[in-house]
């Protein structure tokens, strides 16, 4: 069926479908429609934003794979980094006092990069350890201050901060929580206003809270933008109450937004930053916390004998040289910036989208990082009675277009982010398979 099935390096499709079936348990995955339907693709290649299928199916990668693929697929240099990091030191640990030049080199690299007085990182191997590691780091941090009962996290409803067990239980999206019956306590859910925070930390006693962690635009729970003047209240209030405030830049973070950091944005300093995906565009798992400098010396002043915490995989020699090649990419080939400009056409389109379709109702993008609103009405912004997203999900596939639809908590939402690498003609290309999408389901609508 295709070439590597004849070179033998793989077995026949349906045979990996069926093996797919049996052995793999996917991530976040309707494992009653793996069952059922096998799996919608089995990818094989990649280029730019394209990704292809083991027939030679061409798609769009309409969200960057998981958000993460920022400077798209296919890049031999970045292989060639891994191979040659691999074949030099394949592993060595960080733990203790050793350590090793991809880590350090990228701890500096990185430094450079984000704001002001933000200048330390402990690595970990994705976004749910980075966020792990900032709660405990803030635990850990106050009880060094000698208030060991600030201890409290308040994260945002709607948001985001991946499956481990302190990341799950900051996840204001309440069905990833209810995958299981038992959470970390401590972690509260407050509205995204600055009323409702300080509310929550006023009845709650700021004595209790360790820290306030956001995304800076919520990208899982729908690609919410914050409101208006939002994160200048939270950091007013997080200062006001003796709070840290955790920026989750797991997917903003490495120019999805048009600036290198999606805080950036909002003219704030938070006092951590998650990042995760972009750090290394996916090549090799790679995440980290990056601290303030009054943190940093803290722990150094404060913590006796062993600082506790550590994953195998912290600074990974191999993933860290991966992703001083791909911010090399990303400075050489200007993609914050590309991201940016990309991002305002890619909205234009979404406006036109919006004139020429009765089911698109408001629409909204910073960088490339967008959201199409579906609804039934466009005036009262009221939803279909089901959601219509997944129809318009199926359809884009048929032609050539991969992208999400939110259907958590009531959304009906279209969501996207291509790599940053994205030209004005591949914008196009994509409005316009996204035309058909809605053009077929709108059809599919008037006959029910
Ligand atoms: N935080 C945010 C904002 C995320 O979007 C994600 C992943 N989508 C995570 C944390 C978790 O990252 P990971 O899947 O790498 O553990």
């Amino acid at each position: 069926a295709n070439a590597a099935v004849e070179q033998g390096m793989i077995s026949t499709y349906s045979e990996l479908i069926e093996l797919d079936k049996k052995h793999f348990l996917h991530p976040t995955s309707p494992i009653k429609q793996q069952q059922e339907k096998g799996a919608t693709f089995i990818f094989d290649k990649g280029e730019g934003i394209y990704l292809k299928d083991i027939h030679g199916n061409k798609v769009i990668d309409g969200l960057s794979s998981l958000w993460n693929v920022n400077i798209g697929h296919g890049r031999e240099e970045l292989g060639k980094a891994a191979m040659e990091q691999m074949a030099r030191l394949g592993f060595s640990s960080c733990f203790a006092t050793f350590s090793h030049e991809p880590a350090i080199r990228l701890a500096a690299k990185i430094a450079e990069l984000t704001p002001e007085g933000l200048n330390t990182i402990f690595f970990t191997s994705g976004g749910s350890e980075s966020n792990d590691t900032a709660f405990k780091l803030v635990r850990h941090y106050w009880k060094l201050q000698g208030k060991p009962e600030k201890k409290k996290i308040i994260s945002r409803k709607r948001s985001y901060h991946g499956v481990a067990m302190g990341a799950t239980s900051a996840t204001g999206l309440k069905p990833f929580r209810d995958f299981t019956t038992s959470l970390a306590p401590d972690f509260y859910y407050v509205e995204s206003t600055g009323a409702a925070l300080r509310s929550f930390i006023e009845s709650e006693g700021a004595e209790t809270i360790a820290a306030f962690i956001s995304e800076p635009i919520q990208g899982t729970g729908g690609v919410h933008l914050p409101p208006q003047n939002y994160f200048k209240e939270v950091r007013e209030i997080c200062d006001e109450y003796d709070i840290l405030f955790i920026a989750d830049e797991v997917i903003t973070g490495f120019g999805r937004t048009g600036t290198y950091f999606g805080i950036e944005q909002f003219g704030v300093i938070p006092d951590l930053m998650s990042v995760a995906k972009g750090i290394t565009s996916g090549y090799a798992p790679l995440g980290g916390v990056i601290l303030s400098e009054k943190i940093h010396q803290d722990l150094i002043e404060k913590t006796e004998g062993l600082f506790m915490h550590g994953y195998t995989y912290s600074g990974h020699p191999v993933s860290c040289a991966v992703a001083l090649k791909n911010i090399d990419i990303i400075e050489r080939e200007s993609l914050v910036e590309n991201s940016r400009v990309m991002g305002e056409e890619m909205l234009k389109g979404f406006k036109w989208l919006q004139q020429e379709h009765s089911i698109v109702g408001e629409v909204r993008a910073l960088g490339l990082m967008g959201a199409i609103e579906i609804v039934k009405n466009k005036q009262t912004a009221q939803r279909f009675d089901k959601p219509i997203s997944p129809l318009i999900v199926e359809e884009s596939m048929k032609y050539g277009l991969i992208h999400r639809g939110v259907i958590y908590e009531g959304a009906d939402t279209l969501i996207f982010a291509p790599p940053l690498v994205i030209s004005k003609e591949e914008i196009h290309k994509m409005i316009n398979l996204l035309d058909k999408a809605l053009t077929a389901v709108e059809k599919q609508l008037e006959l029910e």
